[in-house]
């Protein structure tokens, strides 16, 4: 199970990262190719150096095509979008949470009521939960207890959350509470980025919180953190709450072109 979660994580951030890196090798790789054939149309067939610049154009022709594969690979992963009720997906989860988690640590499930629909991909929201509870399990070697809990909350003016702007609106609320060791601000100001870990080597990615940052902010959301050393950490993810007008026979129907003019 710890395997597949770490796995996963890395698929996802390969998955991130390849579309990003791969365009920019794209580009690079393009610029060398050409000046390849730039050389090689001052140099004739038989001298030494046409051999050379040939060997080089032609790696520079098959890392091309590894780039190619790559960017085939990230945009292989389409997001599975629906609308979907977020007590259903903690209900799905709960068991393998309490696995995760083990023994020593309790779990604390709080459903808030007619919550309504958010629009996820729901596998993208069991990732989110599942990275969460594990560091949330890490900070608690000693046990404690993990508390997830849902709500709706209504924001009625613009508010700042970390470099975002949240807009006013509905929006269902999951906070993921450990009763851990806590972070300093200097940690907390690090922990989105990249490979950005404090555990020991082969044991943390420093991929979790990345990964969770990028799907809450795909999916329209936001999250904060609010930490306490020796007290434990709240994670508090806002995402878009689905007003019930735009339940099925709502979603607009894509039309013919209309005959232009
Ligand atoms: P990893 O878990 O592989 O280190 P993450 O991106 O998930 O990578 O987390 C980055 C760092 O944030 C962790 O190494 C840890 O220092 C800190 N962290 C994350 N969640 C918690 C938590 N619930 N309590 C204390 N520290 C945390």
């Amino acid at each position: 199970l710890e395997n597949r979660i770490v796995q996963s994580q890395k698929m996802q951030a390969v998955g991130q990262l390849a579309g990003g890196i791969a365009h920019d090798f794209n580009n690079l790789l393009t610029a060398m190719i050409g000046y390849c054939d730039l050389l090689l149309q001052r140099h004739r067939a038989g001298d030494a150096s046409f051999a050379d610049i040939m060997q080089i154009k032609q790696n520079g022709n098959r890392a091309a095509a590894l780039v190619r594969q790559l960017l085939a690979f990230s945009r292989q992963q389409k997001l599975e979008v629906s609308q979907v009720d977020i007590s259903d997906v903690l209900a799905e989860l709960s068991h393998l949470l309490r696995r995760l988690i083990g023994q020593g640590i309790e779990l604390e499930l709080h459903h808030g009521r007619d919550l309504g629909l958010v629009r996820v991909d729901a596998g993208q929201l069991e990732q989110v939960i599942i990275n969460l509870a594990v560091n949330a399990r890490d900070a608690m070697p000693n046990g404690g207890r993990l508390t997830i809990a849902t709500m709706i909350e209504t924001v009625k003016f613009a508010r700042r959350m970390g470099h975002e702007t949240m807009a006013p609106g509905d929006y269902v609320v999951i906070s993921v509470t450990d009763t851990g060791s806590g972070m300093p601000p200097d940690v907390q100001a690090r922990i989105f980025e990249p490979f950005f870990t404090t555990k020991p080597v082969g044991s943390g990615t420093g991929l979790g919180l990345s990964t969770v940052y990028g799907i809450v902010r795909q999916t329209g959301g936001f999250i904060k953190v609010d930490s306490t050393i020796g007290v434990g950490t709240t994670f508090t993810i806002y995402l878009p709450r689905v007003a019930p007008l735009e339940e099925p026979q709502a979603v607009p129907v894509s039309r013919e072109k209309a005959p232009t003019e």
